[in-house]
């Protein structure tokens, strides 16, 4: 029998719990990344120190290092005393900037990587892509599976509200995503991964109609699954496809035009309604915008501080961002006046 399959290259380790942390060391034993604790540990500037004390006794081989920027030299800086060192993997402990930076160190120094991920805020803790800044701009480059993927939910509990709402908006705007790659195949003749697309789209759906909260336990495991499942769609994909469409092109023109004005997930949020609004998907966007009005997430441009035009232009800009992508916005190819018009309608239908 011929063996028609195809191998993917997924964490050896997934576990979403309490605790976490505090088992790092018997963790990285058990599963023979680490007998001995020789590992780089790379935390944020945050909670790091704090998350330093708790490691120390249980790995007392440990280098453990701080990441602060999140750009590409200090990646390259950590992967330089990777290589200068003897490690068995590198452990990142953090939210996106600390796993992205390790995970970038790791893929050019050739260690393993082990994610522990204290926030949900976004679908990057299980993916093969990291973003980091370069010259002052985001960029996202393709870098190793973590081996090891581990949601401590005692920290993601005690998470800023903010990041734990973000991962939501994260997670759902695979859906518009997907619509995208799908008008790409019908257009373009793209081929589509129907393994990836049901991937993505499964963490999308177990969140959308949940009624429990980013304050019950329940739904954060549900959340880290779907997150989880984001990054393992693009694993499959081999890109950023089935979780980056339309949307991420406007959210990372909103980056670039007007840094800081809220982060990854409530704006992929945002960017996913509008742009299943400017699809003419009536019903899906109404189901989109219950969920994002449910727990708190901006749903126009006001709400994280934008006014129309501004928004306008940032979506106008959005296909620079990403030129070899087809979404929605290329296919329309709206001009500035035509995209302020669909910009306003959009607000105008929201305040319905
Ligand atoms: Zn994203």
């Amino acid at each position: 029998m011929p063996l028609l399959a195809r191998m993917v290259g997924t964490p050896l380790v997934v576990e979403v719990g309490s605790g976490a942390i505090a088992a790092l060391a018997p963790l990285l034993a058990d599963r023979r990344i680490s007998s001995g604790g020789h590992v780089a540990i790379a935390v944020g500037p945050g909670q790091g120190a704090q998350i330093a004390e708790v490691l120390r006794p249980q790995l007392a081989n440990a280098d453990i290092s701080i990441i602060d920027e999140g750009s590409v030299e200090e990646a390259m800086a950590l992967a330089r005393r990777l290589r200068s060192g003897f490690y068995d993997a590198i452990v990142g402990i953090g939210g996106g900037r600390v796993l992205d930076v390790a995970k970038y160190a790791a893929s050019i120094s050739g260690l393993p990587m082990v994610a522990v991920a204290t926030s949900l805020a976004h679908d990057g803790l299980a993916s093969p892509v990291a973003s980091l800044t370069e010259g002052g701009r985001k960029m996202s480059f393709g870098v190793v599976m973590p081996l090891a993927v581990v949601v401590d939910l005692d920290y993601v509990r005690r998470s800023a509200p903010q990041m734990r709402r973000s991962g939501i908006g994260d997670a759902v705007s695979n859906l518009s995503a997907i619509a995208d790659w799908e008008l790409a195949h019908r257009v373009n003749g793209e081929a589509l991964d129907g393994l990836a697309i049901t991937f993505a789209r499964a963490g999308a759906t177990a969140i959308l109609d949940r009624t429990d909260t980013i304050d019950d336990d329940d739904f954060l495991v549900s959340l880290a699954d779907a997150l989880v499942l984001g990054g393992l769609a693009m694993a499959v994909a081999g890109s950023s496809r089935p979780c980056s469409g339309a949307d991420h092109e406007i959210l990372h023109a909103i980056d670039h035009l007007f840094p800081g004005t809220a982060n990854h997930g409530e704006l992929a949020g945002l960017c996913a309604l509008f742009v299943t609004h400017l699809r003419g998907d009536a019903e899906p966007a109404a189901h989109l915008a219950g969920c994002l009005v449910r727990h708190g997430l901006p749903t126009r441009p006001a709400d994280v501080g934008l006014t129309n035009e501004q928004f306008a232009h940032a979506v106008h800009h959005a296909p620079a961002t990403r030129p070899d992508r087809f979404t929605l916005l290329e296919h329309l190819a709206l001009s500035e006046e035509e995209v302020r018009a669909r910009v306003d309608a959009f607000a105008v239908a929201l305040d319905r």
